[in-house]
């Protein structure tokens, strides 16, 4: 029910990322959860991790300090409420993909999930929830495995699906960036200092700024920690106003 990300290059995001979760609170919720693009310190090769975590249940009884230590500067948050599967801990967002190497968020309903998930299946991939959400993670990954950057596996999910959606969708493939798309389901940037989010709605972030975006219907959003690009489904860049708020904390 409630969607948020956010890229930085000054700090660790969970704790930013978990801030804006309990923003998002009064939109209705039965699970939250986190995901993270996290460097592997232990390997000079710069590997990545996605790190997660999610459980059923209200914030202030299931989020710990646990949650708050999580490391990476690349991060996507949800808060949840079931429309497809029951409230449980593998039914919860963020999903990762069979390999672990793409996470999503998804705000809204996947009409055609049924279809795209039996083919899905048929092809080899594995499911961990019962959610119509899941579909978009496989889809993206299997683009990805033809050897499609983020961006590019994103724009391709969005012709599969239809229905309403807010994504975030990070991996640790391009692990320096965040993409979102919307439809029918709402999805606000902000647009920071060395820092950018997304959100479902602007007071997940509007303690660290005031200037925000509106991506229209099936626009893809790139962002960086600098930078943030909106594209057509064709990839041509968008200019975008930005606009200053009125809200106050
Ligand atoms: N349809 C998705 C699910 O049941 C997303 C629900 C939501 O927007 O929170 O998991």
């Amino acid at each position: 029910c409630g969607i948020a990300g956010c890229i930085s290059k000054k700090r660790r995001v969970a704790p930013i990322l978990l801030d804006s979760v309990r923003k998002l609170e009064y939109r209705g919720y039965d699970s939250v959860g986190i995901a993270t693009v996290e460097e592997n310190r232990y390997n000079n090769n710069k590997e990545y991790n996605i790190g997660l975590k999610k459980a059923k249940g209200q914030i202030s009884k299931v989020v710990d300090k646990e949650w708050e230590k999580f490391d990476g500067n690349v991060g996507i948050t949800h808060v949840r409420w079931a429309t497809h599967g029951i409230p449980s801990n593998e039914n919860s967002h963020p999903h990762t993909d069979c390999h672990n190497k793409v996470a999503i968020v998804h705000n809204g309903i996947i009409n055609n999930f049924k279809e795209l998930k039996n083919k899905l299946i048929d092809e080899g991939h594995e499911f961990k929830s019962e959610t119509d959400s899941e579909v978009i993670t496989h889809i993206i990954e299997s683009y990805m495995e033809k050897g499609m950057n983020l961006e590019s596996a994103l724009v391709e999910t969005v012709g599969h699906l239809d229905g309403t959606y807010a994504i975030g969708a990070i991996s640790t493939n391009n692990p320096d960036e965040i993409v979102a798309v919307g439809r029918k389901s709402p999805l606000v940037i902000g647009i920071g200092d060395g820092e950018n989010y997304l959100a479902s709605d602007v007071p997940a972030f509007l303690k660290h700024t005031k200037k925000i975006m509106y991506p229209a219907y099936d626009e893809i959003v790139i962002l960086t920690a600098d930078n943030v690009v909106v594209k057509d489904l064709n990839g041509n860049v968008i200019e975008k106003e930005i606009i200053e708020t009125n809200w106050n904390e």
